[in-house]
């Protein structure tokens, strides 16, 4: 009996039969817009589709100028972008897979001087106005729709993703929100509809039966002045009458300030969405969003929510997802653990799309792992992420690799990281590595600190020994009502009513987040992260918001946190991903001081000044979150003997030490060695 059968059944949609039920779908991954990004997105889905997918959709396509998202042109709009893309299709037909191109027009999420939208209202996330489409440029961006499918047909592709959702211009359309139009376009739903079903039906006219069109479709707006369920089925019944093949879901606009794929929101929790459209309509349902792991969709395609499931930053994480899970070796795969650092933080910093847990996607074609010439033997020190990616991959290659690790587990500071509500994914990275390393043949010297006499005797030393906490010189920071950190995660320190952390990092803001939410389920229970954020199952409401908000919390501390520099709360955190973090804090009312200097902490609390004015804050209890220094205390010793080591992760540099550059390092090293 196969591990997953839902998930492997094959899917007949008519013309075309899908080996299996998983999608890797679409992703911007930044090489659209690149000189060689056609080569690089060719080797980087081909990947994906020898590693199982049933069926791969592209990053956003624009069908015409105004459309495009980012200031470089990414388009299928012309013979010249069909001849092009060629490659792409090719290599994943190659590969055993099967392709769609998307097509999706930003309308006022665009980023170009050129964007327009149904009517002149600006994105709140946009600060570029869009200009109020004329009814002729309506016209014509339908018609551009529909041959830019018929280009992508005659590049090989073999369906097109038609782009309904996320706030983009169908969307924009669609919601009376940003549609504010008094013409045929405008005002009852049939008019606000009529833009995306025109779209889908001339598609379909143009491109002939036998070629797949999936329609992703707003399922659930979560904005003010987005369309109720009640409007959304009528969508789906409208747009499957008019020529689609699949109904994929999309969850949430790009402006709404409720998480949909972050660590906040529970595995799976958004498939009741899809499953809401399958009185509506007997097309095949695609249920998304925080699918990571393949017990998850099987358990969705069983239930009946959906017929398919979207894997996107799942299929960063691992390429071969689906033949490992056809295979039953869950191990095996590498989870997403919905960071979002790699992924969708670079193409919010204008850098092509990788993956915290895999450095090597994106990178298909310049981080190879061959096997060495010459084995030798390698010892790392260390068994956080860098060197738990290193020791791996160099082993892997053929080398002889002994890795220690002082503590009495591996994962270094993913241990800690763990605890964090939303963060119990990094657990699933842990996992994964270390059964990684035993596939591998790595000797694992657990509950072991390596001392530089025994290092010696191997041809290869990588220190990747991490950090140390920083204490920082304030008087009265030896008294009883301080704590680290890491004493306070691993639950060994009594943390009082009133709680003052120093120091507003990553570190900081995770600890706030999990003094406050400790016990809570909204990161794992759909129904708990639903009352949580204020979204409601009642077809009637506008965007499926609460009219009555979000519920009210009940922390159990107050908590302050204090900073030195000047700059904004939480800027240090995650571009996609920080907001969700201030949001949380801020309705617990979590007080925030900047621009501090410390003067002593004692029984009262911790005296500090801020502008010449001095007070206390007053504290049971003051967490240090003060930032990191390298441990390289095996340094000396291994130079001492003449010998060389290669430094990676917190070991090499602290300041500014993510998880996502410790993983890069250990990957470049061990590909290097
Ligand atoms: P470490 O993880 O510190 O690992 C070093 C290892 O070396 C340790 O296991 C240690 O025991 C071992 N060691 C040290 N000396 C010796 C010796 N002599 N012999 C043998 N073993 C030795 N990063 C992110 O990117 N995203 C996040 O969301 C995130 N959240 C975090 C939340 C928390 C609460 C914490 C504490 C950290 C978080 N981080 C996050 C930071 C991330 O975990 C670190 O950047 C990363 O772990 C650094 O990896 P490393 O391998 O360099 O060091
Ligand atoms: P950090 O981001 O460097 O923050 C350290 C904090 O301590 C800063 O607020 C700094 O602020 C303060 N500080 C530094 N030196 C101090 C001193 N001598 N006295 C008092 N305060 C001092 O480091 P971190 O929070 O320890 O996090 C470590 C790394 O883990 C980070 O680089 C981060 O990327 C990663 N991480 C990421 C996430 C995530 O969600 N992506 C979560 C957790 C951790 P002032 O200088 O203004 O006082
Ligand atoms: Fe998933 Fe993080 Fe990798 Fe993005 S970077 S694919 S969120 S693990």
């Amino acid at each position: 009996m196969p591990a997953y059968p839902h998930l492997f059944q094959p899917l007949d949609l008519g013309f075309v039969t899908l080996p299996n039920r998983i999608m890797m779908g679409s992703m911007h991954t930044g090489l659209e817009e690149m000189p060689d990004g056609i080569e690089r997105l060719a080797a980087f889905y081909a990947e994906r589709a020898a590693g199982g997918a049933a069926l791969i959709v592209t990053g956003g396509f624009s069908p015409d100028s105004a459309g495009n998202l980012s200031p470089h042109p990414a388009e299928m709009a012309s013979a010249a972008d069909r001849d092009r893309h060629k490659p792409i299709p090719r290599a994943v037909h190659d590969a055993g897979g099967r392709i769609c191109l998307q097509v999706l027009h930003a309308g006022r999420y665009g980023k170009n001087p050129r964007i327009v939208a149904p009517s002149a209202i600006r994105s709140p996330i946009n600060p570029i106005a869009p200009r109020e489409m004329t009814a002729a440029e309506i016209e014509a961006t339908i018609e551009a729709f529909a041959r830019s499918a018929v280009l992508a047909r005659e590049a090989g592709y073999d369906g097109v993703e038609i782009m309904g959702s996320e706030g983009y211009l169908i969307t924009q359309f669609l919601a009376l929100r940003t549609n504010q139009r008094k013409d045929e376009w405008g005002g009852s739903l049939e008019n606000r509809m009529r833009f995306g079903v025109e779209v889908v039906r001339r598609t379909r006219a143009a491109v002939g039966r036998d070629f797949i069109i999936i329609y992703r479709i707003s399922a659930l707006e979560l904005v003010e002045g987005g369309q109720t369920t009640e409007e959304i089925l009528a969508v789906a019944r409208a747009i499957e009458a008019a020529g689609a093949t699949i109904l994929n879901t999309g969850i949430g606009w790009h402006e709404a300030r409720i998480p949909t794929i972050a660590q906040a929101v529970p595995r799976g929790g958004f498939a009741w969405v899809t499953r809401r459209l399958r009185d509506a309509v007997k097309l095949p349902l695609v249920a998304s969003n925080r699918i990571n792991a393949p017990e998850i969709g099987e358990d969705i395609i069983a239930r009946g929510d959906a017929d398919m499931v979207s894997l996107a930053r799942s299929m960063l994480a691992d390429a071969a997802f689906a033949n490992k899970a056809k295979a039953g070796d869950r191990a095996g795969i590498n989870i997403c653990i919905a960071c979002n650092q790699a992924c969708l933080d670079h193409i919010f910093s204008g850098q092509f799309a990788s993956c915290l847990v895999n450095p090597r996607a994106g990178r298909e074609t310049q981080l190879a792992y061959l096997p060495v010439a010459k084995k030798k033997s390698v010892a790392v020190v260390g068994g956080g992420p860098a060197g738990l990616s290193c020791a791996a991959i160099a082993a892997e290659r053929g080398h002889a690799v002994t890795l220690f690790e002082a503590a009495g587990e591996l994962g270094g500071q993913f241990n800690l990281a763990k605890r964090i509500p939303g963060k119990q994914e990094f657990a699933e990275s842990v996992a994964y590595y270390a059964d990684r390393m035993r596939r591998a043949g790595v000797t694992l010297r657990l509950g072991q600190a390596a001392g530089d006499a025994e290092l010696a005797k191997f041809d290869e030393v990588v220190l990747a020994t991490g950090i140390d906490p920083r204490t920082p010189a304030i008087p009265g920071i030896d008294h009883p009502k301080v704590a680290g950190y890491v004493d306070v995660l691993h639950g060994r320190a009594k943390v009082g009513k009133d709680v003052v952390i120093i120091g507003a990092g990553g570190i900081g803001f995770d600890v706030a987040l999990y003094l406050l939410e400790k016990g809570g389920h909204s990161q794992t229970d759909p129904k708990a992260f639903a009352a949580h954020w204020g979204i409601t199952a009642d077809a009637a409401a506008p965007g499926g918001l609460d009219p009555k908000g979000p519920e009210a919390p009940h922390p159990a501390h107050r908590i302050t946190m204090l900073k030195r520099s000047d700059g904004a709360f939480g800027k240090t955190l995650g571009l996609s991903t920080g907001w969700v973090h201030r949001i949380e804090l801020a309705r617990n009312g979590v007080a925030m001081i900047k621009g501090v200097q410390y003067r002593r902490i004692d029984d009262a609390g911790v005296h500090i000044t801020v502008d010449g004015k001095e007070s206390c804050v007053p504290a049971d209890t003051v967490i240090l979150c003060a930032g990191q220094d390298p441990r390289r205390d095996l340094l000396a010793g291994i130079e001492g003997r003449g010998r060389k080591a290669h430094l990676i992760g917190g070991a090499r540099e602290a300041g500014e030490l993510d998880a996502k550059r410790a993983m890069l390092e250990g990957a470049q090293l061990a590909a290097a060695l």
